[in-house]
């Protein structure tokens, strides 16, 4: 195993502002990156993959995932049950792969909560709410009544993002991918995040390095 562990960058922000969009963007420049598909009870859309977009369960599977100890965080969004599957996220960053989520605010702290050092959280904000509310309605995958539920848990999630270590704007479909990439790419360089290269020289690795778990 290296010593180096993978770094887990957690997207969060109202449904709608352009995180899934943001990450495939990422994902294109970005081949080193890998996304952890979630759990969700969730009815699978038109144009999703099981396994792709999501694994599909029902609540009773969703349950017994929990009880068994192999969902690492769990939130419910607007009636159904999402969750970060351990074997998505654990095994990954303990090789020394980098991970990617998109998940509720609550979900991203508590990932931040279980791997402090290892992770990331940024949040995404959409130009403003008028935006929010023509991209919902722009993608037509909501009903009326769904777009103001998912309206109404943005307004929540946004008082949220003075938690997180990072805020970016979804502005432009190109540029907040090489924005994200920029934060990334910083974190990767982080002095306590290449104790291989400190020890190549013969140096010493600071405290705060993250342990090989
Ligand atoms: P989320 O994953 O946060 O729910 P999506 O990625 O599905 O959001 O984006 C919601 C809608 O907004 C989609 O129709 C998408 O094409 C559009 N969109 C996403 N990012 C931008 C952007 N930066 N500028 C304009 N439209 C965008
Ligand atoms: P959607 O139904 O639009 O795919 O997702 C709804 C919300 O669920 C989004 O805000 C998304 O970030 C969140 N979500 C997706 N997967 C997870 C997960 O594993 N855990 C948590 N906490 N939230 C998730």
């Amino acid at each position: 195993m290296s010593s180096e562990r993978g770094l887990i960058t957690v997207i969060s922000g109202p449904s709608g502002t352009g995180k899934g969009t943001l990450i495939s963007g990422l994902m294109g420049i970005d081949s080193d990156m890998h996304y952890s598909v979630s759990a969700t009870t969730r009815e699978i859309r038109r144009g999703e993959t099981e396994g792709v977009s999501y694994y599909f369960k029902t609540r009773r599977e969703f349950e017994k995932l929990i009880k068994n100890g192999e969902v690492l965080e769990w939130d419910e969004f607007c009636g159904n049950l999402y969750g970060t599957l351990k074997s998505e996220l654990q095994s990954r960053v303990d090789n020394g792969s980098d991970v990617i989520l998109d998940i509720t605010v609550k979900g991203a702290l508590a990932i931040k909560e279980a791997f402090p050092d290892d992770s990331i959280t940024v949040f995404l904000l959409p130009p403003s709410i008028k935006d929010l509310e023509d991209r919902i309605r722009g993608r037509k995958r909501e009903t009326e009544e769904q777009l103001r539920d998912r309206l109404a848990e943005a307004e929540k999630e946004i008082a949220w993002v003075k938690k997180f270590d990072y805020v970016l704007i979804s502005d432009s479909i190109t540029e907040a991918p090489k924005r994200l990439k920029g934060i990334i790419d910083a974190e990767r360089q982080r002095v306590r995040r290449n104790p291989d290269i400190l020890k190549r020289m013969g140096l010493e690795v600071p405290d705060n390095a993250p342990k090989d778990a």
